[in-house]
């Protein structure tokens, strides 16, 4: 799930629970976001689904001092995600915001592609993030971009609880 519109991490949350209705094992990881005083991390819990946040939150510039501790945090949640794809114990694996950590320089793109080529072939992984690279795009069985028509927060909307956290 790529693009500038709303929706890419929901949509992923939203198979997060028809895997959860199944009874497949899955397991979520979100880059760059650091809160987890959100409603999707109360409810994965609540419904005993893993999830580990592995961010900062928002992305300073490169050139930016503190930008290398963000770069420290996405590679630890990289190293989370290699043991939990190579597993074969998860039969979804959500890797919400890896392509904004690609796109933003905060982990290789290769890293990513290796993490991909190791995983356990019967594990489905998804991935989310504006500006996904053409390499992940390439990798990637299905690729759906989110298109912004407009966005409350244009206009002046601040983000609302249940609704954007
Ligand atoms: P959501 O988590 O609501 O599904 P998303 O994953 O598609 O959104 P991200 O790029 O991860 O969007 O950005 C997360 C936050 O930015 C959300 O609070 C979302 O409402 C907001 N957002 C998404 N698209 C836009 C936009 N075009 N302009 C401003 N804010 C946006
Ligand atoms: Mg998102």
């Amino acid at each position: 799930m790529t693009g500038n519109g709303k929706g890419k991490t929901t949509a992923a949350l939203g198979m997060a629970l028809r895997a959860w209705g199944h009874g497949i094992p899955l397991f979520l990881i979100q880059f760059v976001k650091s809160d987890r005083a959100t409603g999707e991390y109360a409810a994965l819990e609540r419904l005993g689904i893993e999830v580990r946040v592995a961010g900062l939150g928002f992305v300073p510039p490169r050139d930016d001092p503190r930008f290398e501790a963000h770069g420290r945090a996405a590679e630890e949640g990289l190293q989370i995600a290699a043991e939990v794809l190579r597993s074969g114990r998860y039969g979804l694996v959500i890797l919400d915001e890896l392509c904004y950590a690609v796109a933003r320089g905060l982990v290789a793109e290769g890293a990513v592609l290796g993490l991909l080529e190791a995983a356990d072939p019967s594990v489905t992984i998804v991935m989310t993030g504006r500006g996904a690279t053409e390499g992940l795009i390439a990798a990637a069985d299905t690729v759906s971009e989110v298109r912004s028509v407009k966005h409350g927060f244009d206009a002046g909307l601040k983000a609302k609880k249940g609704v954007e956290f």
